[in-house]
């Protein structure tokens, strides 16, 4: 059992994919780092996408992390199944008037934004900021379409979002010698961020922050590709009342043509390089571990 000074840890892989040598370097570092500062350490499945989460990906992760020689404390989270939860906290923005149906499709947000302005604002992740048509839905309508069961996703009202959680947003960043600094967040960067998926799923962004309170995480480690991420986690913390964990974002580890490895890109999985004969030890110290 951890007591309430102890650090606790966590990897999340998405069962999209097998494990390439990214996910052994973030599972690595968060093992270390929690060895370190005798914390705990616990994995957590983000299985919130029905289509490409598939269960024989969840047994192989497991199976490729216990052979690296990891070992999380129990229980293993699955978020597939706390949809229920996701949904509850959801539905309780949306009756403060923080989020909003979208009955928008992505062909339909492409063309709008692609006819408005010649070059459209962007999110981090390079997605056209949503116009903002739903929002501005009468709300007869909307309640004429939610009760036809139109197909729709969840936005959160950005504007509304930030005047209900007022003043500058931060957060505390660490590196892996346990210095700290403090990093200013910018969550209106991320325009009205889908929180709720069309598939009827919970967003990435309304798990995660729900599942590291849940779960008592004090410090998140995970890429760089999600830093920019964490501004918009921070504003859901706020929103919700949660506690803000520490972050650390470290860098991605790139293939020969210097591109993040990504399964989509044929980057080889740590089950080939064990076919191959490559021992955990070899990829601990390839990837700089001792
Ligand atoms: N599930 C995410 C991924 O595999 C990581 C989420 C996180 O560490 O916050 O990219």
């Amino acid at each position: 059992m951890s007591g309430p000074a102890t650090p606790v840890f966590r990897f999340a892989p998405s069962p999209n994919g097998r494990l390439h040598l990214g996910h052994a370097y973030s599972a690595l570092l968060n093992a270390d780092l929690a060895v370190r500062t005798i914390g705990r350490l616990l994995l957590r499945i983000e299985d919130i996408d029905p289509v490409r989460s598939r269960p024989e990906l969840i047994e192989a992760i497991l199976s490729d992390l216990a052979w690296l020689g990891l070992r999380f404390a129990a229980p293993v989270r699955r978020q597939s199944r706390h949809m229920e939860t996701y949904r509850a906290k959801l539905g309780a923005l949306a009756a403060r008037g923080l989020a909003y149906p979208c009955f928008c499709s992505r062909s339909a947000i492409r063309a709008r934004t692609a006819t408005t302005s010649g070059s459209a604002a962007v999110d981090p992740d390079g997605t056209p900021l949503y116009p903002g048509t739903c929002r501005q839905m009468p709300e007869a309508e909307r309640a004429t379409r939610l009760a036809g069961g139109k197909p729709h996703g969840w936005r959160l009202d950005m504007a509304r979002a930030v005047s209900a959680a007022p003043g500058a947003y931060a957060y505390r960043a660490f590196d892996p010698d346990f210095e700290e600094r403090s990093v200013s967040a910018d969550p209106v960067r991320w325009g009205d961020a889908m929180i709720g998926r069309r598939d009827g799923a919970t967003s990435y962004h309304l798990a995660v922050v729900l599942d590291d309170a849940e779960q008592g995480v004090t410090h998140v480690v995970r890429g760089l590709d999600l830093e920019a991420a964490t501004d918009l986690h921070v504003l859901l913390q706020r929103l919700f009342g949660l506690p803000s964990p520490r972050y650390h974002h470290h860098g991605l580890i790139r293939d020969a043509n210097g591109e993040k490895l990504a399964k989509s890109r044929g980057s080889i999985a740590l089950a080939d390089l064990r076919a191959q004969g490559t021992s955990p030890a070899e990829i601990r110290a390839r990837l700089g571990f001792s």
